[in-house]
């Protein structure tokens, strides 16, 4: 896969050390946590930074984020490395962060230091017995800081197979509580559990529950490892994530930018893998390139990617049956009018209320959303307007 117009999000782990201890923790499945207790060395850092200059050159887009380990134990070295991302780049970088030390303190620091959001985990609010950051603290940082220099943004709520007949009450909580929903996925990685029939079946009744309710009214992000198609992700702009380890194991640090390049290209093909399913099935474009972790075996040995067909078709089936759309229907050709775009919604994002003419149903979207596109619809188009738009994406690595 070529860097030349993408639009890729550089994953800076700018440090090992976490002050939580997170069951699904997939960096320390990776990482054992006393390997990494250290922060990243400058003159890494300022390679990357060089490397992300140079890729600003081939790429369509090109942002920054920082992760870890959790960022904020960094305290104002965090702040530093942001002004030199922006400095030389003139990317204002995002943070993911557990939360735990973020307050109103630190938000209006960073937003001087050019961090242009804090992304904060989320726990599930009815099974939250061992999570160190409240649902009210996180709901109350939102409420008072959606809108801020450095605004903070809901991060994955990781949603366990058991949990997926809950799935309405958690978001209509949100709804409630913050007019806003967090995206939501599965737990992933090494903890990957094999859904039962009944769980997919619990899992399509929420999620089309919830797109009957909620589309057009806030952005929805359910699941984007498994659909990652209902986000603006067309071959002009496919935006990927490309991960910036603690310690040089790429070896950056010897070569030149081409170079670097070639062997960050080399790993995009090994992180998004070329599956070619061979069914006839109405969910296939989006299925052409996985995400590594659908290439892995379950612990028990079975093949994850024959989940992956199983979770995929059971939520875009869900999805479709929210919208009210019969997939089997025939479509006009001819296109409904632009919709309203709706401009109050703090989850909205900006550019798009600033560029509310333009209409993302223009844009060459993948399956299944380009399905929902040519049902001449109203119901689908403003569905669409709440599963897109590159801004109010969620990071996810
Ligand atoms: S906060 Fe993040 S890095 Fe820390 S333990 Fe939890 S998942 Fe892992
Ligand atoms: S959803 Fe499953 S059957 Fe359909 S194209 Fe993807 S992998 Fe194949």
């Amino acid at each position: 896969m070529k860097l030349d117009g993408l639009n890729v999000v550089f994953s800076i782990i700018g440090t090992g050390r976490c002050n939580c201890r997170c069951d699904y923790c997939h960096f320390y499945g990776r990482y054992p946590r006393e390997t990494v207790r250290f922060d990243i060395e400058p003159d890494l850092f300022n390679r990357y930074v060089h490397l992300i200059k140079h890729v600003q050159g081939k790429a369509s887009r090109v942002s920054c984020r920082f992760s870890g380990g959790e960022p904020l134990v960094m305290g104002n070295r965090l702040f530093m490395l942001s002004d030199k991302v922006h400095a030389e780049t003139g990317i204002e970088p995002f943070v993911l962060t557990n939360g735990l030390l973020l307050d109103d303190e630190v938000i209006e620091e960073a937003g001087r230091h050019h961090v242009s959001s804090f992304v904060a985990s989320v726990e599930n609010p009815l099974h939250s017995e061992n999570s160190l950051v409240s649902y009210e603290r996180i709901v109350s940082l939102y409420r008072r800081h959606s809108s801020s220099k450095a605004r903070v943004r809901f991060g994955m709520m990781v949603v366990r197979n058991d949990q997926f007949s809950r799935m309405k009450e958690i978001v209509d909580m949100f709804w409630s509580d913050c007019g806003a929903i967090p995206p939501m996925c599965e737990v992933n990685y090494g903890l990957f559990e094999s859904p039962s029939k009944d769980q997919l079946n619990d899992l399509r009744r929420s999620v089309s529950d919830i797109v009957r309710e909620y589309h057009g009214r806030c952005p929805l992000h359910l699941f984007p490892y498994v659909i990652p198609d209902l986000y603006p992700s067309n071959k002009r702009s496919q935006e990927i994530i490309i991960e910036l380890p603690l310690v040089d194991k790429l070896g950056l640090m010897g070569m030149d930018d081409d170079a670097a390049c070639s062997v960050l290209e080399e790993r995009l093909d090994r992180s998004y893998f070329v599956y070619e399913c061979d069914k006839e099935c109405a969910w296939k474009e989006g299925c052409g390139r996985l995400k590594w972790l659908w290439n892995k075996p379950n612990r028990d040995g079975t093949s994850r990617i024959d989940d992956y067909c199983r979770l995929r078709r059971t939520l875009c089936e869900a999805y479709a049956e929210g919208l009210g759309i019969d997939i089997g229907a025939s479509c006009s050709s001819e296109r409904p009018s632009k919709p309203d775009f709706p401009t109050n919604d703090p989850a909205m994002p900006i550019q798009r209320q600033a560029d509310g003419q333009h209409c993302p149903l223009d844009r060459d979207l993948p399956s299944p959303a380009n399905l929902l596109l040519r049902c001449s619809c109203p119901f689908a188009n403003s569905a669409i307007i709440g599963l897109t738009g590159a801004e109010s994406r969620p990071s996810y690595s």
